[in-house]
Formats: structure tokens, sequence, C-alpha cells
């Protein structure tokens, strides 16, 4: 068991039975098994002194009871780590940032409050994950639309605080939340935008409200724990159609890249799309070992030729009304070839809705397929699980949407890695997660043996900074990596930084919101900052 800093065992003895006598006994856990659930399976510290051990966790079931545990928290100085279903896996999944804080899971506050079908959102409290919406719509018989993050188990609310993205035309999720309820560090609740005005009918419509719009600083944030959320969602279209297309050469990522951010800029492309070599994923064993063997890139281009593959490709999901998609698919092909010449396309899946969620298939070559089609699911765990690997953390630069930035991309991270002693990735792509911006992911595998993580986690920062030297930062990292990710973002003499502060300071004098959140660090803890 780790107390939390600065906290004798007899206070924090005295603020667990208070919390107890708020939630219950059996909801207060502080047992090294339950306090088990709340390590970060895929820590890059697992088993070392650096590791990040909860004090315990505490599962409350009512704002009301939220407000409670805050108000002791902040008499005996226990720091809260909220979470919403707590599996943001990759990132640091429920675990926090400061050994012997408290994790506040809120996964028993799962009620869909509100369905608005014809102004197309939901209310919902942290606890309710894209499964738990998906099935409430559908036994309401809403004809509404969720956007999955790629595993369903998640919160909507989490993802959308973490700045997750999905698949459909409302994939950013922070993006289409509108209307926050707040507990405070004080315990005293607060609503956001129109949530201010008493029995507005636009919380969820009119996300500024009249003022500041506040509710943009409690994302990726600690000054507030976050106890309703309404989201907008997509009506069901009439259809969707996936495409794939290809561009023969190297050299065409740049036309390719930039005619496709044209296409995000003028609204035709609202879904995300991804570009990556479809040479990675042949089957075809003479390509796989030219791939492996990094044969020069005249022989790959001729090999992705000869199997009608090109050497960069992207998936491309159009909805709605099928005459406007064929219009739409028409337009973008032509944009396309003008570009690129040899371009190449292909009609993928097509759907028309309503569909009997039992009969959709998962292209094999789609872990994204359903998810793309509102159908939460947990596909993306097949991934590597044949490599038995233990898990991974991302590193997840943003660079511009524009061809030119990520050959650079391309140049800069293929070096650093050679650098490190690392493999340096095949074909490094980009997804557009974000409008105007593309994301160049790397998943780096973790490991159960420290001096493989010692080596990670060197080869983490370096690449943060070598990143940064480029202008490039990370959107969102893992727990362990706030502190490097936050010191990049130095810009006269770390003034976001000490502003964070300031607001963080002010709104929670006793540090109790999640110390180290982001790099935020209350004064009271000040001093852990890495
Ligand atoms: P998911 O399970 O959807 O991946 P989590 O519940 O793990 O999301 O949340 C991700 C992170 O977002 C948490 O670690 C926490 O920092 C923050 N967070 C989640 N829910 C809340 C909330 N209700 N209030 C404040 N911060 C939250």
């Amino acid at each position: 068991m780790k107390l939390p800093p600065g906290v004798s065992a007899r206070d924090f003895d005295t603020a667990v039975q208070r919390f107890q006598s708020v939630v219950g006994p059996e909801w207060v856990f502080t047992n090294d098994e339950d306090v088990h659930l709340y390590r970060d399976a895929y820590t890059p510290f697992y088993g070392e002194e650096g590791e990040i051990i909860p004090s315990g966790g505490i599962g409350p079931n009512s704002v009301e009871q939220v407000q409670e545990i805050v108000k002791i928290a902040n008499q005996y100085g226990i720091p809260l780590w909220p979470v919403s279903t707590g599996r943001n896996l990759g990132y640091g999944g429920a675990a926090p940032r400061m050994s012997g804080t408290m994790v506040l899971d809120m996964k028993r506050m799962n009620r869909v409050l509100e369905v608005n079908e014809s102004l197309a959102y939901a209310i919902v409290e942290p606890g309710v994950s894209y499964f738990d919406l998906y099935r409430h719509l559908r036994s309401i018989n809403s004809r509404l639309w969720i956007d999955s993050a790629d595993p369903g188990w998640g919160s909507v609310m989490g993802n959308a605080l973490e700045h997750g993205t999905g698949n459909t035309n409302h994939h950013d999720h922070f993006d289409s939340h509108c209307g926050m309820e707040l507990v405070l560090a004080n315990g005293e609740l607060m609503r956001t935008g129109m949530g201010a005005l008493p029995n507005s009918p636009s919380w969820a419509t009119f996300r500024y409200g009249f003022g500041p719009y506040i509710s943009a600083m409690f994302g990726q944030a600690n000054f507030a724990i976050v106890t309703k959320m309404g989201m907008w969602l997509m009506p069901e279209p009439e259809a969707a159609r996936n495409y794939l297309v290809a561009v023969p050469r190297k050299a065409d990522l740049v036309p390719f890249i930039d005619t496709l951010c044209n296409l995000v800029n003028r609204g035709i492309l609202n879904s995300t799309w991804q570009v990556a070599s479809p040479l990675l994923s042949s089957q075809a064993p003479e390509i796989a070992e030219l791939v492996r063997n990094g044969a020069p890139v005249e022989e790959l281009e001729r090999a992705g030729h000869a199997a009608n593959l090109g050497y960069w490709g992207t998936r491309l999901r159009l909805y709605g009304p099928p005459e406007i998609i064929e219009a739409e698919w028409k337009y973008i092909q032509e944009r396309l070839s003008a570009a690129v010449p040899g371009a190449m396309f292909t009609p993928g899946h097509s759907y028309e809705f309503p569909i009997d969620p039992e009969t959709v298939e998962d292209p094999p070559d789609d872990l994204f397929a359903r998810a793309s089609i509102s159908i939460p699911n947990l596909n993306i765990f097949s991934i590597g699980g044949a490599s038995r690997s233990q898990g991974h953390i991302f590193f997840s630069p943003i660079i511009p949407m524009s061809g030119r930035e990520l050959v650079k991309a391309q140049e800069v991270f293929g070096q650093a890695f050679k650098d490190l002693g690392m493999h340096p990735p095949n074909f490094i792509g980009g997804m557009a997660f974000f409008k105007r911006n593309l994301v160049v992911l790397f998943g780096l595998p973790v490991s159960k043996d420290p001096a493989a993580n010692q080596k990670l986690r060197e080869n983490f920062r370096a690449l943060v900074k070598v990143a940064a030297a480029n202008g490039w930062g990370e959107y969102r990292t893992a727990t362990a990596f706030m502190d490097d990710i936050m010191n990049v973002f130095s810009f006269n003499n770390h003034a976001l930084r000490r502003f964070h502060e300031t607001i963080k300071d002010a709104v929670d004098p006793n540090g109790i919101l999640a110390p180290g959140k982001s790099g935020i660090w209350p004064k009271r803890f000040r001093e852990s900052r890495t």
C-alpha cells in the first residue's frame, strides 16, 4: 500500500472510513488485490520503484457522493484521480500520475440522462461506455449513431476529455461535446455554457453560453471532475461507402496528402482516414520479403504496381444519401487523378441503413469496419495478439496535414529510430484524426523486463525532444511522460505551464485533483515534477 505523499496513515484511515460512510464500505478499495486493478497494465515501469501505485479506489454512484468525497479529500489532503471507465490503455489506463493518489472510479455512474432525437444529442454520465450508449439508443428505437473509439468498452466522456477520436463524421470527440456539469475541487457543482442558465433547453446545443468558453479547459486537465456531458450524435445516414485509393510512387505522397487535405477543408471528406503503405499489409510472400529486406524504392514501386496495390494508400468513408455519396466520390476521383497521375480507385464495402448489426461481417482488411458504422466492438485487441506483445504506449506527435511535413517527419523519425538503436518503421504514414493535422502514431512495446523498459523510456524521451526540435508536439501521452511533453511546450519561459499552474492553485488550493495530470502540478506537489 502506498500512502499519498505527506498524509499520515492515521489521516488516511480516517479518510477511508469517511469515504466508506459516503459510498458504502464495499465501494472503497484499499486491499492490494483490488488496487492492483488500478495499476497501468501497460506501464513502462513494471515492477520498478518508479511504477505508480494508487493508494486505493472509490466507486461513487451519484454526483452528491462525488461532492462529499471531494470535501473529505480536501479535509485530509487525499489526492484523487478521476476516471470514467479507466480504460485509457496505451496512455496510462486507470493509473494516476503520482503514487498514493486514490482513483475516483465513476464506472457506476453510467446513466444516459437524456437523448434528444431531433437535436441529435445525448447527455451522459462518466461511466457510460460506447456499448452502454449504443444499447440505450437501440432500446429506445433511436436512429442516432454513436461514434465509438476503437475499444467499445471505453467511456464516451473519458475519451472525449482525453481528446480521443473515432471513425465517422463525428470522430473528433471533444469537438462533438456540448455542455458539462462539474464538481469543483471545493465540492461545489457548476455547469458550463448554457447549462449555467437554469432550465435552459440549449445546454447540449449551444456550447459557448455567455462569456469565456470555459468547457475547453477541462479536457486533458485537472481543474474539476466532470459528472455530466452533452454529446452530439450523428443521425443515421441512408448509406455508407468505403473506397480504397492508392498512388503508385513514393514521391506521390506530397500531392496525395495535399489533395486529401484540400478535400477535408472543403467539407467533402469528413470522416477519419489514414495514409499507409498497402505493401505493408500485403499477404504476398514476395512483397513481404521485399518489405522485410528494405528493398530499394524502385523495386517496391514495381512490386506495388504489379500487384495493383500502389505505394501509398488510404481508405475513405463517405456517409449520406447514395446520390450525394456518388457525386462526392466522382469529385474525389477527379481531384486525386488530376493531382496524382496513375491514382487507383477501388470501391470497397457498402452499407445501406438501417442494418442488422448481427449480419455485419468485418472485412479481414478493415478492423474499423463496425466502428465506422456505429457498432462498438473490441476488434482492436486482435492487433498484436499473435506477437505476444505485452502492450504498448503511444508516441503521438501532431504535424500539419501537409505532404512535405509528412515527408520531413518520415526522414526525421526514421533517422531518430536508427540513432536510438531502434528498428526504424517502414513507410511511416499519417492518421487524419483531426482536421488540418496528421498524427504520426507509433506504438512502442512495453515489457516486463526493467532493462528493456528503461531503454524504452530513454528512447521515448529522446523522441519527444527530436519532435520538439522540429516544432512537433504530442497531442496526448501516457501518464509516465506527461511532464516530458509539457516541458517542450516552453514558449516564453513556459508561460503556458505557469498559466496552468496559476489556475490550478486558484481552483484547487489543496492540490487534491489529479496532481501531475498533463504536467500540471499543484503547489503542494510541485517538486514532484520531472
Ligand atoms: P476511457 O476509459 O474512455 O479510455 P478514462 O476513464 O480512462 O477513459 O479517462 C481518461 C482520462 O481522462 C483519465 O485518466 C482522466 O485523467 C480523465 N478523465 C476521465 N474522466 C474524467 C472525469 N469525469 N472528470 C475529469 N477527468 C476525467
